[in-house]
């Protein structure tokens, strides 16, 4: 039987042609590194009492909607977040997330900020022993746990992969997805991860259709979502770092903060929220979509963030949250350097 590891379902021979995600049948990648701007809990250890971004979120905002003056309290957000983020890093000697950059993907969003390795061009095949072996040395590097990027078109792989070292390996893998995963492959995967780090990027099938080419997004990411749950009910966090759980990750993109508002609240009516957390995150940036897009060509603005993080605020999520000056794209790896390459 062809290739049917996510919804896309192209039932394709990855021997002999490739599918929607570019990729043949030999696992491809694109780059190795020690990541240090994943989310806290995850590439930077935090106090034993974390979640303070977001807990100081909660309070200011609840400040706001006492006080005439927004903008400033807008600004205290950020600000807080940021003397935050600084107070963890200066601890910081060594760590961060041990990131695997599988060339490829299965989604494919036009505004993708990994354009490179999207299209499978850039990236070294390698054998599944070799995959064990990177993530050995990541280990042995000081990484904090093994980071799947992109991983669903080679959840097979990677699972055969792990299956060899899985004596050896002592920390935990995170499974970094877009979230557009059949309930079947993350099933499988569960068997080997411990935090699945889940992107939930659009409610509205109109969306996804026009920016991922996949009008079933919600639909499957709701149900996968599901699934990451019952593999991992619970929050797990010691010495500061993410042991286990679920995060669920949302961009905010231009325009679309109605979209964004939808997923929060359909998310909280379906799950239970005190379950994981949640990463909001302010980062879009345009200069990698293409003209013709022309509603996504700008910065989200500081209304359309603060507007759905109020909205988190006020259903319940915990998690983080994000200083919106981060939009930039120096959070892109740059996969043509060597630096880290392992
Ligand atoms: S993993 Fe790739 S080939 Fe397989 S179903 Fe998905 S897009 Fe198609």
């Amino acid at each position: 039987m062809g290739c049917m590891l996510c919804p896309r379902r192209c039932g394709v021979d990855r021997s002999v042609t490739k599918g929607f995600c570019h990729m043949g049948d030999k696992v491809k990648v694109a780059k190795a590194m020690l990541h240090m701007w994943e989310e806290p809990s995850i590439s930077t250890r935090l106090p034993e009492k974390n979640d303070i971004a977001h807990i100081e979120a909660k309070k200011l905002c609840k400040k706001q909607e006492s006080d005439a003056g927004s903008a400033d309290n807008t600004r205290a957000v950020t600000e807080k977040s940021e003397n935050t983020r600084v107070s963890v890093d200066k601890t910081e000697k060594q760590g961060g997330s041990g990131a695997i950059f599988f060339s490829g993907c299965s989604l494919g969003c036009v505004y993708c900020q990994n354009r490179d390795i999207r299209s499978g061009d850039i990236g070294d095949e390698i054998s599944e022993e070799e995959l064990a072996k990177k993530m050995l040395e990541l280990q042995k590097m000081g990484a904090y746990n093994i980071n799947l990027v992109t991983p669903t078109h080679f959840a097979d792989k990677i699972a055969a992969s792990v299956s060899i070292i899985r004596d050896k390996l002592k920390i935990p893998i995170v499974y970094n997805t877009s979230g557009y995963e059949l309930p079947e492959t993350i099933e499988r995967v569960s068997e080997f991860v411990d935090i699945f780090l889940t992107d939930m990027k659009y409610f509205s099938p109109e969306v996804s259709a026009k920016y991922s080419f996949a009008p079933d997004y919600y639909y499957y990411a709701k149900k996968s979502f599901g699934k990451m749950l019952e593999a991992q009910p619970k929050v797990m966090i010691k010495d500061g770092l993410m042991k286990k759980g679920v995060i669920m990750r949302h961009l905010v993109l231009p325009g679309l903060r109605k979209d964004s508002i939808k997923i929060l609240e359909d998310v909280s009516i379906n799950y239970d929220i005190s379950s994981f957390r949640l990463s909001l995150m302010s980062q879009y940036t345009s200069s990698f979509c293409p003209d013709k897009y022309g509603e996504l060509k700008r910065k989200i603005t500081t209304f359309e963030y603060q507007s759905v993080l109020e909205r988190a605020v006020e259903i319940g999520y915990d998690g983080y949250m994000q200083d919106i000056s981060s939009s930039t794209s120096l959070y892109t790896p740059d996969f043509s350097s060597q630096t880290q390459k392992l």
